[in-house]
């Protein structure tokens, strides 16, 4: 069931339209990210789900209720922000308790719920502390602590990792999602940072200039692409041109047999096509002459450079046809060994293969 329902928003600044359209369903209890580029919309969004902006168009409904016309303080929604914006002259606990004082909650009970919220947040025993006393990741559990303590339908989260040193970062999202699943609260997060999105979320909505791209499983949004932008903003890909003649499909000189045929019939008019490959997909062959298995291609390659990273070997190569190509691979010596230009081959299973049209929506074909 739909938690937070999300119908056709629309909202510009004067000139620039930030939203377009944008339709959404958030279940109950789950953990759902909006992830874009810089300016893609993504806090407008989220702050017109708070109330702080009104929508041109379009409305929001947090379970029975509709939002539309509900005033900020009385949304029964918690925000966590990337400055924590806690109070620095209030201890701990105070800034915890502010709330529910707000809200006039019985001294006693505010006690109780403050203990238990710093608990959960793993802070109990820094409660007395003053904010200008804690580590930037205390901070942000402060600010976590605060909007938790009021036991909100629904929290948004606007990037609250984004000020934190990189380690630190990866901790907390564990920690973040640990907690969300333990209260099952419904959170609305915020991020530019696909590997958090994919890590911490139940879905993920990709947005590009105010429209929504795809919104999907974090697996789906990895695997299937909906469209070209969605391939290149979420991990790495090779794009490679393709051409599809008389039926038959070549990537870089190299004919895919059994082609799918969507690929087949998109290309069949000329219309350009471009094919998304992993680096991560691509196997390396040192014998210049090896076989091609059913189901996969075959792409003949020269060296260009191999990087040792340690847990892996990035290679570059460069096809037949002059088109770059980059792969990651096991750090073997053998391969890290072979000279500059040496022939390799470029094993790729087809159905790890994206094909997109080659136009503005580059949509998956
Ligand atoms: P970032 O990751 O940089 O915070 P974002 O995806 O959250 O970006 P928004 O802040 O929602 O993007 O901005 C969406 C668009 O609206 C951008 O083009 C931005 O320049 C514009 N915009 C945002 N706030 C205002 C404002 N107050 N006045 C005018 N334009 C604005």
């Amino acid at each position: 069931m739909a938690q937070v329902l999300i119908r056709n928003i629309r909202k510009s600044y004067s000139d620039v339209v930030a939203l377009q359209d944008i339709s959404l369903d958030i279940p109950t209890g789950s953990f759902y990210t909006l992830l874009g580029p810089s300016g893609c919309g993504k806090t407008t969004l989220l702050r017109t789900i708070a109330g702080f902006h009104r929508q041109d168009e379009g409305s929001i409904q947090v379970g029975q209720q509709i939002l539309d016309t509900v005033p900020v303080h009385q949304r029964d929604i918690g925000m966590v922000f990337q400055d924590y914006a806690i109070f620095p002259h209030l201890s701990v606990d105070k800034n915890v308790a502010f709330g529910l004082r707000q809200r006039k909650v019985a001294r006693a009970e505010t006690r109780t719920r403050v203990a238990e919220i710093l608990k959960v947040v793993q802070l109990e025993h820094l409660a007395q502390r003053m904010p200008h006393e804690l580590s930037g990741g205390q901070q942000q559990r402060v600010g976590l602590a605060r909007a938790l303590v009021t036991r909100p339908k629904v929290m948004l989260m606007d990037e609250p990792l984004s000020n934190l040193d990189a380690q630190l970062r990866v901790d907390l999202r564990k920690e973040l999602r640990f907690i969300q699943q333990e209260l099952g609260i419904t959170t609305i997060y915020v991020t530019h940072d696909q590997e958090e999105a994919l890590e911490m979320s139940d879905h993920v909505c990709v947005m590009h200039k105010g429209i929504i791209q795809q919104a999907a499983s974090p697996w789906q949004i990895y695997q299937q692409p909906a469209n070209q932008f969605v391939a290149s903003f979420v991990g790495s890909n090779n794009f490679l041109p393709v051409t599809v003649r008389d039926g038959q499909v070549q990537i870089c000189h190299t004919i895919i047999e059994r082609a799918p045929q969507s690929v087949v019939m998109a290309g069949a008019n000329g219309a350009g096509i471009v094919a998304a490959i992993r680096p991560e997909h691509i196997q390396l062959s040192i014998d210049p002459h090896c076989a091609t298995e059913e189901g996969y291609i075959n792409i003949a390659a020269t060296l260009n450079h191999q990087a040792f990273a340690g847990r892996e070997l990035r290679v570059s190569a460069l096809a037949s046809d002059k088109t770059p190509i980059q792969l990651i691979t096991q750090p073997l010596l053998d391969y890290l060994e072979l000279p500059a230009h040496s022939p390799v081959r470029l094993l790729v299973k087809i159905s790890d293969i994206g094909f997109y049209r080659n136009d503005e929506g580059g949509e998956r074909v």
